[in-house]
């Protein structure tokens, strides 16, 4: 069995294609020793050697020992150096690398392959015997943290401590003699902390490092990112052993990252940092803020112009965004790591848009390749311009979006306040793998340090939350919990709000706009209707919605919650009225005060939606969801009074229409039943306001629907009421315009296994997934919260089913109502209007199953309308 894969050896014995076997970076680092980029010799040990070692006792296979002597004899070859060669020492790094990135969730070791003796041949390799020290104390802390993991602020104290004694205050002024000194500090801190010495011996240094970095796949915060980020723990990581390249051995050496296109905006060309006299993880930790890349081609033009060409090349080859980390030693340029970018979701869609039009990737790919969940960031809102705002503050842009919220500096904290609800910003110097739960849980990030490739910044990119880093302009005082910026001092608690677009932090809650839709969305959008088979339409109950869902690419209203409009304080009272009428005439007449106000709520709908099919769904909520609760005797005094109605005639038919399980009592077209004259009132609304906007010459197309239907003899009822009604404003009218389609609600099981009987009377079914979810679990849809997370904790459940449709349960109830429907009457129409139409999982499945359309709320449009190319794309493929 092959567990070891060399790179840019005398041979390279992998390339992209193995990213499951190798990691992305032994993948990529093979591929790129292939294309004559130059990356420094090593090898991979595999992501199966991951699985065997952590499930076997932490024990290797005997060949992945002989098979990586072997590499690393290849190593030596390669760079002319010895491990462990008293003159000329090999010195590697040994990294981690899963299937996908988790950026600083692992461990990884530098300058491995030091010790008192080897140290002594790097001095006099480099003639630089405090750059030889410095490397030494380097990989002695790191190793002391890693391997035998001491809290690294404890070995870092070592080093603070001497600069204190020496009275310096950059680390530059240390002497060898003073770095020597921290040598030894740190070793009796290892052996006062740790009862063990820092090894001399160096196989066994190698080992417990390739060990301690395997072992890192299952540390607690790399086990976190994996259930946020949902990816696989069986996975495992790869560990890549590299010979080392030096960015600080003076001011011909540094290290940084780069872009082949903009990570937040998306905009061609180079991008990224660099620090001069550094190492890698100087730019990673965010503690040293580094310069432009644009101003290496003054200071390395030689190195900037190689950057730049394989920058190109690594983007064409590779298809893709590129981010590059890169190493220059004495004037030599080493590549390091090359992998897909991580980007914002404008960057994303304008990536994927203008690499179609360069040719360099199919529309079918571009389509394939953007994350829907991602989309919805692109509709982030930004910062009203016209608002009062005061800025306090301002630091690097790192993630768009806003963010207001309540400052918190510890993110366990926000983590406790998040479960409480309420909207946070976590505030700090910097972040690190250890905060994710924390910057998850989060509204926005704020640091005082960093680039825009910090930890903060690549994290909150990733998560979609906004972040501002690199934030001098704010001083943190842990102690007091407050911080101070523009001269005020703020304290925990206290409202700001963050423009991620921009890297403005503005005191208090500042008012925010709705986005545009940008070209290439819009682009997008027109692809994805030659690709996608279910039509998208948006759930919208007002023409402001309306507007918005259409300019978000929806073909239609799918679903308009009625009572959403009664709710309106100018019109609730009128509502109030008509339920607690007595007697037909006193209710007509208050129904009558709302008829106008309804035809009004259905004309500037059927107006915004002109040539688009609109689904309104007559009353469906239970009526005492408009009323006082029968115990607020104060509120039900002063709707009284409102009413000129008498208090205790009130009262009673508050408890009158009390209940105890409102979600499967009165509701629905069970007050189609009960109260005909409402459902009357809002068919003839939606008649009149469409024969009022015909005569104008706008095409309106109405669609009517009834909810909660369990009986055929309920919508034989209903149906007869609604047809009556439509005939009578047609008589009325005097127009020959046609009746609109009828349609009902498949939200319980009945209704599901009656589909064919219930098909032969309606021209649509509409799956009210939200109710047929709560009733084919018999889950409450207000009460599960307190226990699915423990069913998602326990493994009952992979997903929250209110979230994401129940592929073995609900769906095959769908499928049955489907089927039995479509036989009945293959006329018929299907679609969905639960939550689950803007869900992409949920999505895959409304399509496997032929449904016709989806229907969600507008923010989720551009969401589903992908979801749902890809579904098809996928099919295809
Ligand atoms: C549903 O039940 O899925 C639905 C769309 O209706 P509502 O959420 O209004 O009950
Ligand atoms: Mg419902």
């Amino acid at each position: 069995m092959k567990y070891v894969y060399l790179f840019g050896c005398n041979k390279t014995e992998g390339d992209a294609s193995l990213k499951n076997l190798l990691g992305g970076k032994g993948a990529n680092l093979a591929e790129m020793a292939s294309m004559d980029i130059p990356v420094p010799p090593g090898f991979t040990i595999s992501t199966d050697v991951c699985d065997i070692y952590n499930s076997n006792d932490k024990n290797y296979p005997e060949e992945v020992k002989s098979q990586v002597e072997m590499a690393l004899a290849a190593v030596e070859e390669a760079v002319g150096a010895k491990f462990g060669d008293e003159q000329n020492p090999l010195v590697v790094s040994v990294r981690s690398g899963a299937r996908v990135s988790m950026p600083g969730m692992m461990d990884t070791v530098l300058n491995l392959g030091l010790n008192d003796t080897t140290v002594c041949g790097l001095a006099k390799q480099t003639g630089d015997e405090r750059f030889a020290y410095w490397s030494y104390q380097r990989l002695i802390e790191m190793y002391g943290d890693v391997v035998l993991g001491i809290d690294r602020p404890i070995l870092e104290e070592v080093f603070s401590s001497r600069k204190k004694e020496k009275g310096v205050t950059l680390d530059i002024e240390l002497t060898t003699e003073d770095l020597k000194e921290i040598i030894d500090g740190l070793k009796a801190k290892i052996r006062e902390v740790a009862s063990s010495e820092f090894p001399q011996d160096l196989k066994q240094q190698f080992w417990q490092a390739i060990s301690a970095v395997f072992e890192s796949w299952n540390t607690p915060r790399a086990v976190a990112y994996r259930n946020i980020n949902k990816i696989p723990h069986d996975w495992g990581t790869a560990v890549n052993v590299q010979t080392m390249v030096f960015g600080n051995m003076g001011n011909d050496s540094g290290t940084g990252v780069i872009f082949s296109r903009n990570p937040a905006t998306g905009e061609k060309g180079l991008f990224g940092e660099f620090l001069i006299n550094a190492q890698g993880e100087d730019i990673v930790a965010g503690i040293r803020t580094p310069r432009d890349i644009e101003e290496l081609a003054q200071v390395l033009p030689q190195c900037y112009q190689e950057l730049n060409d394989f920058s190109r090349k690594l983007e064409e080859h590779f298809k893709d965004m590129q981010d590059t980390e890169f190493t220059i030693q004495k004037s030599k340029l080493w590549i390091l790591q090359t992998r897909t970018g991580k980007r914002t979701a404008q960057a994303e869609i304008k990536i994927a848009v203008d690499m179609t039009r360069e040719k360099l990737i199919e529309k079918t790919q571009a389509l394939r390749r953007i994350d829907p969940a991602q989309i919805e960031q692109v509709l982030h809102t930004t910062i009203d311009p016209n608002a009062d705002k005061e800025l306090i503050a301002k630091g690097l842009a790192a993630s768009p979006g806003t963010a207001s919220g309540k400052i918190v500096f510890e993110p366990d904290e926000v983590v406790e306040l998040a479960k409480e609800n309420g909207d946070f910003i976590l505030v700090r110097d910097e972040t690190s793998a250890d905060d994710i739960r924390g910057i998850d849980a989060a509204r926005g990030i704020l640091t005082t340090r960093g680039g825009v490739t910090s930890h903060a910044a690549v994290v909150a990119r990733g998560m979609g939350r906004c972040a501002i880093v690199g934030c001098k302009d704010i001083i943190i005082n842990f102690e007091k919990e407050e911080l101070t910026a523009d001269n005020r001092i703020f304290t925990k608690g206290d409202i700001i709000t963050l423009d991620g677009s921009t890297g403005e932090v503005f005191a208090g809650k500042v008012p925010t706009i709705t986005p545009q839709v940008s070209d290439e969305l819009k682009e997008l959008i027109a692809w994805e209707d030659s690709t996608k088979n279910l039509q998208v339409l948006a759930n919208a109950d007002s023409a402001a919605d309306a507007k918005l869902a259409r300019s978000f690419g929806a073909e239609g209203i799918g679903l308009c919650r009625t009572e959403h409009m009664f709710f309106e304080v100018s019109r609730v009272d009128h509502f109030r009225r008509a339920i607690l009428a007595e007697g037909k005439e006193e209710k007509e007449t208050a129904l009558a005060e709302l008829l106008p106000l309804q035809k009004a709520d259905f004309t500037g709908i059927l107006r915004e939606m002109e040539g688009l099919p609109v689904i309104i769904r007559l009353l469906d909520p239970p009526l005492h969801e408009f009323l006082p609760p029968h115990y607020d005797k104060q509120q039900l005094r002063s709707l009284a009074k409102r009413l000129s109605m008498p208090f205790r005639r009130l009262e009673e038919k508050v408890l009158q229409l009390r209940e105890f399980n409102p979600m499967l009592g009165h509701r629905g077209c069970r007050l189609g039943i009960t109260s005909p004259e409402l459902y009357e009132m809002q068919v003839r609304a939606i008649m009149e306001a469409t024969y009022e906007l015909i005569a104008q010459g706008i095409d309106a197309h109405p669609y009517i629907m009834l909810p909660l239907i369990a009986h055929v003899e309920e919508l034989k009822l209903l149906k007869e009421l609604v047809i009556d009604t439509c005939e009578k404003v047609r008589k009325e009218e005097q127009t020959t315009e046609v009746i609109p389609p009828l349609g009902i609600m498949i939200e319980v099981p009945r209704a599901a296994l009656i589909a064919g009987e219930l098909a032969k009377l309606v021209d649509f079914f509409s799956f009210g997934t939200n109710d047929l979810t709560q009733t084919t679990f018999g889950i409450s849809r207000d009460d599960g919260r307190s226990f699915i997370p423990a069913y998602i904790e326990k493994g009952i459940f992979t997903s929250d089913p209110f979230a994401s449709l129940d592929k073995t349960g609900v769906a095959e109830l769908i499928k049955i109502a489907f089927e039995r429907g479509r036989e009945a009457n293959p006329q018929l129409k299907v679609g969905v209007c639960g939550e689950h139409g803007g869900d992409p999982d949920s999505i895959e499945v409304f399509h496997q199953l032929g449904l016709d359309s989806i229907s969600c709320s507008p923010y989720r449009v551009p969401v589903a309308r992908l979801a749902a190319s890809q579904a098809a794309l996928e099919i295809q493929a």
